[in-house]
């Protein structure tokens, strides 16, 4: 029986980090082969998590769901034959720069399956793989087929919030997955990255006044701190600045105390982005943007 590896000194004592360690020591000890009823994993958790503390409420959930899903998780582990079981090996395959650390690998004469284990409470909820899940599944199958030579059947999450959820493992989609996170790389090292628009994102971004991804979203944003659209009147200047009536995506939008620098270089018709400003009263219907000391505008057509 191979030896029982101990959680490290440096893991956190978060429940689910605990019930993380006590299912891989559950499996690395072999017990998982005659535990048919998944009481020494539940000893494990409970006997690993500290009595009265402020995390036994959550404590007392996890183990329940570990007493509710480990007869399920235990049938898959497994399957039709008696199987080896590794944890959290490093597989890499050298020549795609590609590595990974699955859970759990399993081989028997029914082929290599895998397992990731998802002991946390922050899961996005539904008894169905997210994309994401599938794409890390199917990248560690390549690592296996890699490592190995041996592609495996069938991968699962075994989630204690979910539940177990497995999929098939088809060449297909290991190479479908593959060949996206190398295009991903690729573009990332060669500077073409996805735009990710967001107010935090994109407030100090040097290139955001011709970023259309930002513009795009601008309107869904909570405070959107610009405005894009065709000048429909210019205001008279006062004391107080000078204004703009924008038709916008969302309808026509003052955009007010404008300093006469700034008016001066715009004319009626120009499509025209303007930052530095922020959101002010609705006048009816109407938006209307307050321009901050240090706004901008950019004539765009
Ligand atoms: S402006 Fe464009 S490139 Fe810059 S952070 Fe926003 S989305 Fe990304």
């Amino acid at each position: 029986m191979p030896p029982v590896h101990r959680p490290p000194a440096r893991l956190s004592r978060d429940v689910g980090s605990r019930a993380h360690a006590a299912v891989q020591c559950w499996i690395e000890s072999g017990e998982w082969l005659v535990d048919t009823k998944g009481q020494t994993l539940l000893s494990r958790f409970l006997n690993g998590s500290d009595h009265q503390d402020a995390t036994s409420a959550r404590k007392r959930l996890t183990a329940s769901r570990l007493r509710f899903r480990v007869q399920d998780f235990r049938h898959y582990l497994v399957g039709g034959t008696p199987q080896a079981a590794s944890c959290e090996i490093t597989l890499r395959d050298g020549d795609l720069q590609l590595w990974g650390r699955p859970d759990i690998v399993l081989s028997g004469s029914d082929g290599v399956r895998l397992v990731d284990l998802k002991t946390g409470e922050w899961e996005t909820p539904g008894d169905r793989l997210s994309r994401k899940d599938l794409r890390q599944l199917m990248l560690y199958a390549h690592l296996v087929r890699v490592s190995s030579g041996v592609l495996p059947v069938s991968a699962a999450v075994f989630s204690l919030k979910r539940g177990l959820l497995v999929t098939p493992v088809t060449k297909d989609l290991v190479s479908e997955v593959v060949d996206e996170v190398v295009a991903a790389r690729k573009r990332w090292e060669g500077r073409e990255r996805e735009p990710r628009p967001s107010a935090e994102n994109c407030k100090f971004c040097p290139v955001r006044l011709t970023c259309d991804a930002s513009w795009h979203a601008l309107p869904t944003w909570s405070e959107p701190d610009g405005v894009e659209g065709r000048i429909v009147r210019i205001a008279d200047a006062t004391a107080g600045g000078g204004a703009l009536l924008v038709e916008t995506a969302w309808g026509r939008s003052w955009v007010v105390e404008i300093a006469p620098a700034i008016l001066r270089r715009a004319a009626v018709d120009d499509t025209v982005r303007i930052l530095g400003i922020r959101k002010g009263l609705n006048a009816g219907a109407r938006t209307t943007f307050v321009a901050g000391p240090t706004a901008t505008l950019h004539v765009i057509d």
